[in-house]
């Protein structure tokens, strides 16, 4: 804990996965892919199935679960997906009010911050708008940004480059093995958020969720 909080107080740089990190939304989007596959007239979503591909880029997650149902319809499943997230997070904000302060408190410390997500720009920014955090999506990386998704560093590389911090002065917050993965091979410091990386070695620190890890650094 004393290392987490040494390490993001010498920290000039912070990046953020967005699905189940800074967003505390990984239900929300298993409904999501579930009521878009029933809405196209395919099979639900076996238990497990998602938490098994959680940490890829959408567009990939999309795939996967079509293919397994031989269909190809990646856009119609796409749209479905947008607008069924969309409509879940306009009932209950998925960025909490202590992340928003955890967030306001490193800007202000002077930190860089952005966002290296494996989902679609819009709906990262519908959440960030509905938390009053607008202009974090202003540097960050979004699917659209990248030829890869995570596990490959890509996206984090470009964040380090659009937010201007070396590699080393960066740490790196993710819920998924896949992002971890991404973290390590672009050679940045990763705090690990969530159920699916408490058993996960070499992270700098493991909170249940985000808000944890907002108080341990807050208070
Ligand atoms: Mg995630």
């Amino acid at each position: 804990m004393d290392l987490f909080i040494q390490e993001l107080r010498r920290a000039e740089g912070i990046l953020f996965d967005y699905n189940g990190t800074l967003s505390d939304d990984e239900r929300i989007l298993e409904e999501a892919y579930g009521t878009a596959l029933v809405d196209m007239g395919l099979e639900g979503l076996a238990p497990g199935e998602y938490d098994s591909l959680v940490g890829l880029s959408d567009p990939d997650i999309a795939e996967r679960i079509l293919l397994e149902r031989g269909s190809r319809d990646i856009d119609e499943m796409i749209q479905r997906l947008s607008s069924a997230y969309a409509s879940a997070i306009e009932q209950r904000p998925t960025i909490s009010s202590l992340t928003v302060q955890f967030v306001q408190r490193l800007r202000f410390e002077g930190k860089e911050l952005a966002i290296v997500t494996g989902t679609f720009r819009q709906l990262m920014q519908r959440g960030l708008d509905a938390a009053g955090l607008s202009e974090l999506g202003n540097r960050s990386v979004a699917i659209e940004d990248v030829k890869a998704g995570k596990p490959d560093p890509e996206g984090f590389l470009l964040g380090a480059r659009k937010i201007g911090v070396e590699l080393e002065k960066i740490v790196g917050f993710e819920d998924s093995r896949a992002g971890v993965e991404a973290l390590r091979a672009a050679g940045i410091q990763a705090v690990g958020i969530g159920p699916h990386l408490r058993n996960e070695d070499g992270l700098l620190a493991h909170f249940e969720t985000m808000d944890h890890a907002a108080q341990a650094y807050t208070h």
